[in-house]
């Protein structure tokens, strides 16, 4: 078993997770996993890599798929006995002007950015070791839809004791009132993807108090975080960073030294905490 340090970085073949990756070949002292659900687009990503002079490892991953992750689970165990480093950034977000029935959207979205997410937590989670740092790629935009939210679900996704079954127990409802045609008049916001990211934000703040509980000596640190308006495929070309830019507050979390208390549970943007 290797006793070097690992990092995975979810959905990384483009975008903010290809530059996460890029960043952490450069400064994270270990091995570096680029994660795809299609093999294909992840090994020509880690060439993309190599040709800058980076190595990066790959490893599949389709966070939609629980064999998938337990597969990176299991190799993950028995090569490095754990990981280090987990950053979750695997997401998806249907276009403004996209068609797709609003029930369908919140289901399909939901399925990715909330409960995919939250299988690669379950499954990996454990096996992140001591002084071990976990960023979830969250967005602002959890933030102005809670701020869409009635004020009796805010209070639920503001609460300090709040439990994960709760939590499903809430976006599972939001996709069902969806199909109800409901959502509004039950207190949800508009934005599949806004109520995906406060699952997001919500679920880091509740794994980080389970830390806390659980694992205090273990000094691991659990975020969630906006990139900010980064230049993706999800965003288009005028959002105002570059992928490298919006790297920049993941790859803060994910490098937070072992000597470092907080932040833990926090909600970041801009490398700096934010209410929520
Ligand atoms: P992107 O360019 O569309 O990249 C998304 C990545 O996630 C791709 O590698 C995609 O793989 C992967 N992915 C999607 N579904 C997956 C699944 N089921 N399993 C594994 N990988 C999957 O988007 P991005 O802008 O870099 O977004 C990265 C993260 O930042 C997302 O969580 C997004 O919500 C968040 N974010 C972005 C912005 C922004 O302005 N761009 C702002 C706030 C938050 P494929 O290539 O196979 O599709």
């Amino acid at each position: 078993m290797s006793s070097v340090p690992v990092a995975v970085v979810t959905g990384s073949n483009k975008g903010i997770g290809f530059a996460v990756v890029r960043a952490l070949c450069k400064q994270f002292p270990g091995d570096v996993y680029l994660t795809a659900r299609d093999p294909g687009r992840g090994q020509e990503a880690v060439s993309k890599l190599q040709e800058e002079g980076l190595h990066a490892l790959f490893h599949q991953l389709d966070i939609d798929d629980l064999q998938s992750i337990r597969a990176l689970r299991d190799f993950l165990k028995e090569k490095y006995g754990g990981l280090n480093v987990l950053v979750n950034n695997a997401g998806i977000a249907f276009k403004v002007r996209d068609t797709t029935p609003f029930a369908i959207q919140a289901e399909v979205t939901l399925k990715t950015n909330f409960f995919g997410t939250r299988n690669v937590c379950t499954e990996l989670l454990p096996l992140v070791k001591p002084y071990g740092r976990v960023v979830n790629v969250s967005s602002m935009a959890s933030n102005s839809a809670l701020g869409g939210c009635s004020q009796e679900l805010q209070q639920k996704f503001r609460s300090d004791t709040i439990t994960e079954d709760e939590l499903v127990e809430l976006m599972t409802k939001f996709v069902e009132d969806t199909k109800k045609g409901v959502h509004e008049r039950e207190g949800w916001p508009n934005t599949a993807y806004g109520v995906s990211k406060i699952g997001v934000t919500v679920l880091s703040r509740i794994q980080a108090r389970m830390l806390n509980e659980k694992r205090k000596g273990d000094h691991i640190l659990l975020n969630a975080c906006c990139p900010g308006w980064v230049r993706t495929d999800m965003a288009g070309p005028k959002a105002t960073k570059s992928p490298d830019e919006g790297a920049e507050t993941p790859v803060y979390l994910a490098l937070l030294p072992s000597d470092a208390d907080g932040p833990h549970g926090q909600f970041l943007s801009n490398k700096t905490v934010r209410t929520w």
